[in-house]
């Protein structure tokens, strides 16, 4: 070492003991040059992600009537008491005149579309429970649920769309009171009068069905724990139909809250955790049709199964690991709920209107466009690695740049869209056509996003999409009991680019 050189290194080290900075010299290592990054990152799109207007349905939420609402929510209030206890053999009060008159108009709207409906009662009796204080009371009742089958070409998939007919006083008296007036207007006489507008106004445009079954139904005993919507939908699984969804409208026509602020222009739907279920998918379904058809009617999703400490009628097919959803207000008002002030004087039937459209558009799309593909699933590619025979094997692979996506073909599909976000965005971001495949290789580090593949018809109707990876079900639901699907490296080569 020159004499030079070790002089400026005894400087070096003199000025970095006196915490000056100083400049160290890096290695570079062995290897390729840095590059600027190629990975792609969703970047956000348009919410309504490709989904198209449909004349049919657009035709179908203008024949929605507000008029026709508020006479149906008029004749339910008119029973008195739709309480679950109430009297079932008078044709005037309780919650059997309820239900009779209910099937009555799914009746007159069947002969209007030349018998198009299938019209019955489900039913069973069941011992309800409820825990006041330290007393638990058991009681018997009939619980029926009354139901509109629109019949689809494909009668394995069905639409299932609720409102709970049967109302209380449960915060004045009890859920027992079976005698004393419970209007329900609201809660929840606005659901069922917008599922009675929707087996109006579809069987109307649709006399002939869509591509799978539509089923509307008013439940009943929702107020004293789900009861009606959860026998309906365990009888659906058991009959082996495929739930598209389950979903429910409950109290859908305030729009005063209880500091008299109002909002009459937008409306909440509550889909469940996790991020990547079917019910998230559904939410984004909807939001994204919104803005489709109802850009001046606000959808504003809250990802969350329902409000805060409270339930509701899609929870059932949550708990079953279909997609549900629930329509609701955006703002409620508690001055009202389950008290006898729960009357038509308070009740929005514009605002409720606007709901059955949003549902009708909801129903009409889910129906009209092939099932969501099932069996998705997001495999990451192995790498190929000489081995010392110099062939290539295929190995694990730490890297996440290349994944193999698959998902089973879905009837009456055309084609498919891959869609894709980042794992912080909560809808869709990017759109991929796929061609009519059911595999394809995705170049992207999906590590760090969220994809998801949907069905397309031939007459551009598409479906909600499914999660890839798929989501783990909610523990302790009937789902998470279901065998886990295999993980691991696909076998054979790697299937063409997605997209390409
Ligand atoms: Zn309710």
């Amino acid at each position: 070492m020159s004499k030079q050189r070790i002089l400026r290194l005894a400087a070096i080290a003199l000025t970095s003991a006196c915490g000056a900075k100083t400049t160290v010299p890096t290695r570079t290592a062995p290897g390729p040059a840095p590059t600027v990054s190629t990975a792609r990152i969703a970047q956000g799109v348009d919410l309504s992600t490709g989904l198209q207007r449909d004349t049919l349905i657009s035709a179908a939420l203008a024949d929605v009537d507000p008029a026709h609402i508020h006479h149906t929510d008029s004749m339910l209030v008119s029973f008195g008491t739709r309480n679950t206890f109430s009297d079932t053999l008078s044709t005037t009060r309780g919650i059997g005149a309820a239900r009779r008159w209910i099937h009555s108009q799914f009746d007159q709207y069947s002969r209007d579309c030349g018998g198009c409906l299938k019209v019955e009662y489900y039913g069973k009796v069941q011992e309800v429970r409820r825990t006041a204080g330290r007393d638990t009371i058991t009681r018997t009742a009939n619980i029926v649920d009354v139901l509109a089958w629109l019949p689809g070409r494909d009668t394995t998939h069905v639409v299932v769309m609720t409102g709970h007919y049967d109302s209380c006083i449960c915060s004045a008296t009890s859920s027992f009171d079976s005698t004393s007036n419970a209007p329900g207007a609201d809660d929840d006489g606005s659901g069922t009068s917008a599922i009675v507008e929707l087996a109006r106004v579809l069987s109307k445009r649709y006399p002939k069905g869509l591509n799978s079954s539509v089923l509307l139904v008013a439940v009943a005993a929702e107020e004293q724990g789900l009861y009606g919507s959860r026998q309906l939908a365990e009888h659906l699984h058991e009959q082996g139909y495929k739930v598209i969804a389950g979903m429910t409208d409950d109290i859908v026509g305030n729009t005063v809250a209880e500091d008299g602020t109002t909002d009459s222009t937008s409306m909440r739907i509550f889909a469940a955790d996790p991020d990547n279920s079917p019910s998230r998918e559904l939410g984004r379904y909807v939001w994204a049709l919104d803005r489709v058809y109802m850009p001046n009617f606000e959808v504003l999703p809250v990802w969350r199964l329902d409000r805060i400490g409270r339930g509701g009628d899609h929870e059932p097919y949550v708990m079953l690991g279909d997609a549900g959803l629930r329509f609701t207000e955006r703002v409620e008002n508690y001055n009202r709920q389950h008290l006898p002030t729960d009357d038509l004087a308070h009740v929005n039937f514009r605002y409720i209107a606007n709901v059955a459209r949003v549902n009708a558009m909801t129903v009409a799309s889910l129906a009209s466009a092939p099932p969501t593909p099932t069996n998705a699933r997001a495999a990451r590619q192995g790498r190929a690695l000489p081995d010392s025979s110099g062939a290539r094997p295929t190995t694990p692979s730490s890297g996440g740049q290349a994944w193999t996506l698959s998902w089973e073909a879905s009837p009456g599909a055309t084609g498919y869209e891959l869609l894709v976000r980042r794992t912080t965005s909560p809808t869709w971001e990017e759109l991929i056509p796929l061609g009519n495949v059911t595999r394809c290789t995705l170049h992207r580090q999906l590590d760090d996003e969220w994809a998801g593949v949907r069905a397309v018809g031939a007459d551009g109707s598409r479906s909600a999409a499914a999660s890839m990876p798929a989501p783990n079900p909610p523990r302790g639901t009937v789902a998470a009991a279901r065998p886990a699907v295999p993980r691991g490296q696909p076998a054979g080569p790697p299937p063409p680019a997605c997209g390409a």
